[in-house]
């Protein structure tokens, strides 16, 4: 989901010359539009990084690389790009280890639940990969903030207290206007919301922190430049860099939680992608040090007439989490219901902190009045879900796994 609207004055470049100075310290002006990115912000920290030599090292690592970087007490982005190397896939069994003693060391025993809630699925950009794109021939449906609610209570009743709550990008139709009444209208049921829509500028986020939002997740989807622009084909979304620096905008704006991802599959060369997402994710936590970070690992699933030309394998996946486990300890890392619930349940100990559970990817999905049969019609879900257990059967199993679910990690003042 989710893209650029741009409403603001003109392009900044980077500047090299602050790029990697850590800390908020100087308020930042981030509504601008740019063919850059905003200077002091994640995003020109990560377009600064020298990723084409980190790439080198995950591509090419020694086993002398990757016993470095296992024995490392503190990593950084070249141990990290060891560990994702060819080199490291024979070690996976210690780094899996090492991984799952750094989650227990972090977190506990404790997995994070929250579900997401589908707005709607109107959209008017042309995203290669999304049963949503603009031209594909589906039924569209945009729930009305009482829908919304309706949904919520439904998820209430179900036991969640963070929601994700998810949209097509339609700026007349999914407005500023719209997402703040939605999310006034569930601060009264949810403690936790958070947003996955299209990106706006800094005042918008500052109206939905305001209306009781505390979480942005914005996938940058491929942070490969040819592949971003190769599947964005139409709309405000092909704007690379006001994307990248969405994070930045919404922690300015006073976002408490920030999650980002790239959809695995969608550009070759998993390894690469891997290094640039953990790139972004290590200059936010220099950045913005004061939000909690998520990170999701989305892979791609086929979507009306599109098939993933690249295949992440279930080894390159653990290989991926285990390493960003071992290069970020603190940050949150979302496994979600694309995956099939054994996997799930594999994964579990090797990183995992946040999953979704008893999803519906389709608006108005949840609640008897407002899905299939209701007075809105049936919408088109987004894609089908692989792990289609109920949120009380994957509390169960996390139970049965020796976790504690935790549905309820935040309250507002
Ligand atoms: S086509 Fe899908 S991924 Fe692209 S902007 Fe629309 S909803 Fe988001």
């Amino acid at each position: 989901m989710t893209s650029l609207l741009g409403e603001g004055p003109g392009a900044k470049a980077p500047d090299p010359g602050t790029a990697g100075a850590p800390g908020p310290g100087v308020p930042v002006v981030l509504e601008s539009r740019p063919d850059g990115v905003p200077a002091r912000t994640a995003a020109a920290d990560l377009l600064a990084t020298d990723l084409t030599s980190l790439g080198a090292t995950a591509a090419h690592a020694t086993a002398a690389d990757v016993d470095r970087a296992l024995q490392a007490t503190r990593r950084g982005l070249q141990d990290f790009a060891a560990l994702l190397s060819p080199a490291a896939s024979h070690r996976i069994e210690e780094m899996a280890r090492l991984a799952h003693e750094a989650t227990v060391r972090r977190f506990g025993r404790t997995v994070h639940l929250f579900a997401p809630l589908y707005l709607s699925n109107e959209c008017v950009s042309t995203c290669t990969y999304c049963g949503f794109s603009a031209g594909n021939d589906v039924a569209r449906r945009t729930l009305s903030p009482a829908e919304v609610l309706a949904e919520a209570r439904e998820l209430v009743d179900r036991g969640f207290r963070h929601l994700l709550l998810v949209a097509g990008e339609h700026a007349r139709v999914i407005s500023k206007d719209y997402l703040v009444d939605c999310v006034a209208a569930l601060a009264a049921v949810v403690p936790s919301l958070s947003l996955e829509v299209q990106v706006w500028d800094t005042a918008t986020y500052r109206r939905l922190v305001d209306a009781g939002c505390d979480g942005l997740v914005v996938y940058q989807e491929t942070y490969d430049r040819g592949t971003y622009g190769e599947v964005h084909l139409r709309g405000k979304k092909r704007n690379y860099d006001w994307r990248l620096a969405a994070p930045d905008r919404g922690a300015e704006a006073g976002m408490r939680r920030l999650g980002i991802g790239a959809l695995l599959g969608l550009a070759p060369g998993w390894r690469a992608e891997a290094v640039a997402l953990a790139a972004h994710a290590h200059a936010l936590l220099r950045r913005w040090w004061r939000c909690e970070l998520t990170v999701s690992l989305p892979r791609l699933r086929p979507a009306a007439g599109f098939s993933p030309a690249n295949t992440v394998s279930d080894a390159d996946f653990v290989q991926l989490l285990c390493a960003l486990r071992l290069l970020l300890p603190d940050v949150g890392m979302v496994v979600s219901t694309r995956e099939e619930p054994a996997f799930r349940d594999a994964v579990l100990p090797l990183g995992v902190t946040h999953l979704s559970a008893g999803s519906s990817t389709e608006p108005g999905g949840y609640s008897p009045a407002g899905g299939a049969g209701g007075a809105g019609g049936r919408a088109e879900p987004q894609f089908e879900v692989a792990d289609d257990r109920s949120p009380g059967e994957v509390a169960a199993a996390l139970r049965g796994a020796g976790y504690d679910p935790v549905w309820k990690d935040w309250q507002r003042a």
